[in-house]
């Protein structure tokens, strides 16, 4: 899951930004209304955690924005104080929950986590592909039904790969979804996850296939009794 975090206050971001990314997931940070825009403007986010009160262009403005340019993303809105009327306008111009301040860092997690099952029920069935099945909400893969552990990375990289089975997943694509303002991913470590992944897939029948000069491609091993002969 991308998360955008909009949060004027330094170590408010901080701390939101680290608690958010110990849960596995790509989390970007601005600090004003304006750069919250221009960031949904080039990245597609799952889910944004969105202050009111915000330098150059406030909160709610940035909400209606967003929800007046078709932009679906879970809006998890934090208000200051116990603003009864901020939240009743922010639940009417499309927030899907909000949490006032001051907040544990678990309660955040725990708010977001069920906006993503409610979103991910929605919009992304569990990926299959013989024996494998993949859930995007809880980022759960099993084999057989025997659960694989998975780092957040791998999870990230699995879910692409099994959007797309038996097809050449580009490097590049890999890259982006596995990388954050903050820490780029460089190309040579993405063939780490996949070595590790093929290590973990190795008993079940699936293997990931390095395309030469495209990226991988994750699919079912010709052992595999499903397997269709190229
Ligand atoms: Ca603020």
């Amino acid at each position: 899951m991308r998360i955008l975090v909009v949060e004027d206050d330094p170590a408010l971001r901080l701390g939101i930004r680290r608690a958010l990314q110990a849960e596995g997931w790509q989390v970007d940070v601005v600090e004003d209304g304006e750069k919250a825009l221009t960031a949904t403007r080039v990245q597609t986010y799952d889910a944004s955690v969105l202050d009111l009160g915000l330098p150059r262009l406030d909160g709610l403005s940035v909400l209606s924005t967003w929800r007046s340019q078709g932009q679906d993303l879970a809006v998890l809105v934090l208000t200051a104080r116990d603003e009864l009327e901020d939240r009743v306008n922010g639940l009417n111009l499309g927030a899907d929950d909000y949490l006032g301040k001051p907040f544990e860092p678990q309660e955040l997690v725990a708010r977001l986590r069920a906006l993503a099952r409610r979103r991910m029920g929605q919009t992304t069935p569990a990926l299959r592909l013989g024996p494998l099945t993949y859930t995007p909400s809880s980022r759960e893969l099993l084999c057989d039904g025997q659960h694989v552990p998975l780092s957040a990375r791998e999870a990230a990289l699995i879910e692409l790969l099994m959007a797309s089975p038996e097809k050449a997943v580009t490097k590049s694509r890999i890259v982006a979804s596995m990388s954050n303002w903050e820490t780029e991913f460089s190309p040579n470590s993405v063939e780490i996850y996949v070595m590790r992944l093929r290590r973990k897939l190795a008993g079940c029948g699936i293997q990931i296939d390095t395309v030469r000069g495209v990226g991988y491609r994750l699919g079912l091993a010709p052992t595999h009794p499903e397997a269709q002969s190229p």
